[in-house]
Formats: C-alpha cells, sequence, structure tokens
C-alpha cells in the first residue's frame, strides 16, 4: 500500500488529478469532504492536503510520495526528492514592488520590509543579494500587503502577472522558477522502489504526450509518399506501411497540435488521403 499526497485545493488540484487519471490510477473519493481517497485497485491510498505541508509529510515519512511545486519543495528545505516535473503549475517566484516606488533594484529592498508565503525561500534569496530586509510572513493574497502599508514589497508566485498588474505590483526579480513535481521519500526510494519507478514512468508519459497528436494518412503511390514524408516533422522517422493494395502506403507520425492545422493542408497537397488525428494518452521513449 503506497501513500500518496495531493494538492486539496488551488492551481495544483486540478491538474493533477487529471495527471492520475490520464496515467490509469482513478482516485475514487467516497465524498467529496473527505480527505482520503483509494485507488480503485485499492493499492494506493491518496491523502488530500495543502500543498506547502505535502513536501514536510513526504520528509517526515508520513506519505510515501507526493505532488507539489518545486518553490514548495525548497520552501521545506529542498530535503524531498524531486523524482520527475511534471510540466503544470508552472509558474516564478518573484519579487515584485509596487509601480513607482522607487524601488528598481535589488539591493534598494535593503532596509525595507518584504511580505510573503514563502520566508525560507525570501530569506535566502535576500541574504544571497547581500540584503538586510524585515520579512513578513503571510498565508495568503500577499498582494495587498504594500496597499495596507504593512510592506514595501512582495515575494510571491507569478503566473500570468494579471494578480500583480491589478494591484499596481511590477517585477523586481525572478527569485525561481517552478512547476508541479512528483516526490518521494528517501525511504520510499529504497523500500518501494518498483511502485515508484512504475508511477513516474506514467507521469512522464502523460507529460511527454501533452501537446501531441498521432497522424495516420494514405497515399497512392510513391511520388506522393517521398512528398508527404517531405512535409512531416515527425520525431524520429515516419513509420511507412504498406496497404493491402500493391503501391498504396500508410504514413504514421508524431506531431506537434500547434503545427497541425497549417500541416494537414501541406499533406493533403503533397497527395495525403483519409487523414486521422488521434489523441495520445502517453509517450513513452
Ligand atoms: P497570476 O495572476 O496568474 O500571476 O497568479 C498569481 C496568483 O496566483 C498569486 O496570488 C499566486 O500566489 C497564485 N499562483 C500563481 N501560480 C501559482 C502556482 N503555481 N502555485 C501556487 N499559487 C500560484
Amino acid at each position: 500500500m503506497l501513500k500518496f499526497a495531493i494538492p486539496n485545493k488551488g492551481v495544483l488540484c486540478e491538474p493533477t488529478l487529471q495527471l492520475l487519471k490520464q496515467a490509469g490510477v482513478a482516485v475514487v473519493r467516497s465524498n467529496e469532504n473527505s480527505l482520503t481517497a483509494a485507488s480503485s485497485d485499492g493499492e494506493i491510498t491518496f491523502l488530500f492536503a495543502r500543498v506547502q505541508d505535502i513536501p514536510a509529510y513526504v520528509c517526515a515519512g508520513a506519505v510515501d510520495v507526493g505532488i507539489a511545486g518545486l518553490d514548495n519543495v525548497m520552501e521545506d528545505g529542498g530535503q524531498a526528492q524531486v523524482l520527475c516535473r511534471l510540466s503544470y503549475g508552472d509558474c516564478r517566484l518573484a519579487a515584485a514592488v509596487p509601480e513607482g516606488s522607487g524601488i528598481n533594484e535589488v539591493k534598494k529592498l535593503d532596509g525595507k520590509t518584504v511580505a510573503t508565503k514563502m520566508p525560507g525561500l525570501t530569506r535566502k534569496f535576500l541574504e544571497d543579494n547581500g540584503i538586510r530586509a524585515r520579512v513578513l510572513t503571510l498565508s495568503g493574497a500577499v498582494e495587498l500587503a504594500p496597499k495596507l502599508g504593512v510592506a514595501d514589497a512582495i515575494v510571491d508566485q507569478v503566473s500570468t502577472g494579471l494578480t500583480l498588474q491589478a494591484n499596481g505590483l511590477t517585477i523586481l526579480k525572478t527569485v525561481m522558477e517552478s512547476q508541479a513535481c512528483f516526490i518521494a521519500s528517501d525511504v520510499a526510494l529504497r523500500e518501494k522502489a518498483d511502485e515508484l519507478a512504475a508511477l513516474k514512468l506514467a507521469f512522464e508519459g502523460v507529460r511527454d504526450a501533452a501537446g501531441l497528436r498521432y497522424l495516420m494518412l494514405n497515399v497512392l503511390n510513391e511520388s506522393q509518399l517521398k512528398r508527404v514524408v517531405e512535409v512531416l516533422p515527425s520525431k524520429e522517422s515516419p513509420t511507412v506501411l504498406n496497404l493491402a493494395k500493391k503501391g498504396e502506403y500508410a504514413v504514421h507520425s508524431v506531431v506537434p497540435q500547434s503545427e497541425l492545422s497549417g500541416l494537414v493542408v501541406r499533406l493533403k497537397r503533397a497527395g495525403g488521403k483519409d487523414i486521422l488525428v488521434v489523441p495520445i494518452e502517453r509517450m513513452i521513449t
């Protein structure tokens, strides 16, 4: 039985449930308010936890594995083992100041007050830059602090930048880049290596398939085949199969979804017929 902590709310919650579903791990929750759930095969117990607490639960051995932001892992001291990055929940932890504050370089934070939910990383950032500043720890809505006059600057997670903009703040410096990660304790890595390796492979497969599509088409002769293969941006080399009718071929390839609309037009012009585009659940290379 594997204990697996996942975020109970916030930006990482929904994409994590989606990742588990695509990786073939069904999370069966008896009711919406329950903080635990089992996988459909009963092999995994899920614990819905605050994302900030997940690295500490993992390090303490309270759970074997978890999903949390890399920033949460580093804030906790970076002791949890990062098995893989998951390519969602991207953000940067950034120092920001009110527009027109006159604080236009990091050294001007000297003697100021910096509000944050991440005091550990904030103190390290200030120390690394030789700044002596007071760190005010808040548990949320950090962007309010300068408006309320309790801080001169903030260090917070920024994704689109819209929250900063809406609150009259501008980025001074990026502290670190972050995204969701699959993490494990040292003990789980030693004692449950096979289960962890299987989950890692499944998660990486889902991650690497995101944004890719499987494309299939037919061509009726060798010259069309040559032209179609030239047009394809195949990851490796496209698969070419003989059809039952001599001289006709099926061509299969993995292509980025973003290139599909233009590509389909070029393939048709090159002689491609019966073009099919299908989703890829996982890509294991
Ligand atoms: P945005 O307006 O898109 O830049 O989002 C900023 C707000 O969302 C801030 O309140 C952040 O604390 C929060 N936020 C953005 N990205 C993340 C993330 N990856 N993890 C946790 N909180 C985030």
